[in-house]
């Protein structure tokens, strides 16, 4: 007998058809004679609709209020593949974040999971029943519902899998593994059959929405394998864990596209010390992460400034930037969204001289304008226009030769 945590996302649950897909995938693993725990994203869009009936109130709602509203998503997930469990003749429990003892902390919306409290489910495993939780929210110290950030339903499995010893933690999804590159965005792109911490980890933050970076990040800290796998179909996956098998000669693992971009510049900004620190403090404070960027060499005692931060968090930036562009004397505020992040990423670059100009060259190759470069030991990205997102992935994907 295995302890196993099951998480289904979003697409795995879209309706009531691929409710009872998942319900029946749930108690087949049951009746095998195994304790199974499974973690449910919101159906679908749902999150996504939620977030859409907000905006039509104000694009400007309190983060209280946002996590109260989104974390109704995956409350019906859960009831509802409850029920189908039962429908199937399983015994099977339901529970939301606070329930099952998902202790938050942080901003409302993006918070992190500090501690797992698990004595419900494990109670509930212990009387023969399937535990079913929802994925994506918790609750703080102070009772307040919070949610865990975009793709926040990896992270729960994860942290219920560290907290209950489990054998197996499963992550079920509308791909069958994790590719080289968004299978989505370059057709050819080739499932891996095992990816290090540390290298999905940078994948996960660069924008591969496979898994959400604190899944992997609590994975590593707690030593669990994750197990990507398909809801749809059979297949054996991706194992995600320490030491990979290295595959001979790679240097590169993978390409992360990221089109959740918006471009700041503050142009004609005084080139006196402070200046920077003014401007990212206040970003900082509207706590919101800044991704990317650039200042230009300067010129008659100005420079320009240039940043990324996340989509959602434009109108936050924008609230921010516009009194401060006269406070610093700065001569003009620009922004920009129909930009896109595309990362390459491999331990292998540590060893390896020659990837950022083969990247460089691939993306010229393609006819492709870089704005703005970042790199570390283990990635480079390049800002580009966002329409050429899936020309400039492939174009990478054949230079590397990653198929
Ligand atoms: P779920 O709702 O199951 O959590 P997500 O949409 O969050 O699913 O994540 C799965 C999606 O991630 C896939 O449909 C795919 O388009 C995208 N994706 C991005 N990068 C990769 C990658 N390197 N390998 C596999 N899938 C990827
Ligand atoms: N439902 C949430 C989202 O769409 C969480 C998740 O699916 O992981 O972001
Ligand atoms: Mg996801």
């Amino acid at each position: 007998m295995a302890r196993i945590v099951q998480k289904y996302g979003g697409s795995s649950v879209a309706n009531v058809e691929r409710i009872f897909n998942v319900a029946r995938r749930v108690a087949q693993t049951a009746s095998n004679g195994n304790e199974v725990a499974v973690v449910v994203s919101a159906m679908g869009d749902a999150t996504d609709e939620l977030l859409s009936l907000a905006e039509q109130i104000t694009s400007f709602p309190p983060e209280r209020e946002l996590a109260m509203l989104l974390s109704t998503g995956e409350q019906i997930s859960i009831a509802l593949l409850t029920m189908a469990l039962h429908k199937l003749g399983c015994e099977a429990i339901s529970f939301t974040g606070a329930q099952a003892g998902v202790m938050t902390s942080g901003t409302h919306t993006n918070a992190r999971i500090c501690r797992f409290e698990a004595a419900k489910v494990l109670q509930a495993l212990a009387a023969g029943k399937i535990a079913v939780v929802a994925g994506f929210q918790g609750v703080n110290a102070g009772g307040e519902i919070q949610t865990l950030g975009r793709g926040g339903s990896d992270t729960t499995a994860v942290a219920l899998a560290a907290a209950i010893g489990a054998d197996y933690c499963e992550i079920y999804t509308d791909v069958d593994g994790v590719y080289t590159v968004d299978p989505r965005v370059v057709p050819k792109a080739r499932r891996l059959e095992e990816i290090t911490y540390d290298e999905m980890l940078e994948l996960a933050s660069l924008g591969a929405k496979v898994l959400h970076p604190r899944a992997v990040e609590c994975a590593k800290e707690h030593q669990v394998v994750i197990h990507v796998r398909s809801s749809f179909h059979e297949g054996k996956g991706t194992l995600v864990k320490e030491a990979a098998s290295v595959e001979k000669g790679t240097v590169i693992s993978g390409i992360a596209c990221d089109e959740d971009q918006v471009k700041f510049a503050l142009m004609g900004v005084p080139d006196q010390p402070g200046v920077a620190a003014t401007i990212f403090s206040a970003v900082a404070e509207a706590g919101v992460n800044v991704d990317l960027i650039v200042q230009s060499i300067h010129r008659n005692g100005e420079n320009d400034i240039l940043f990324t931060v996340a989509k959602a968090d434009f109108v936050k930036v924008q609230r921010v930037l516009e009194p401060l562009v006269r406070k610093i004397g700065a001569k003009e505020l620009r922004h920009q969204s129909n930009v896109a992040k595309i990362s390459v990423v491999g331990a292998g670059m540590i060893h390896h001289t020659g990837v950022a100009a083969g990247m460089f060259q691939a993306l010229a190759s393609a006819g492709i304008n870089i704005e703005i470069i970042s790199t570390s030991e283990i990635k480079i990205s390049c800002l580009i226009a966002a329409k050429h997102l899936q020309k400039a992935a492939e174009a990478i994907h054949d230079y590397f030769q990653l198929s």
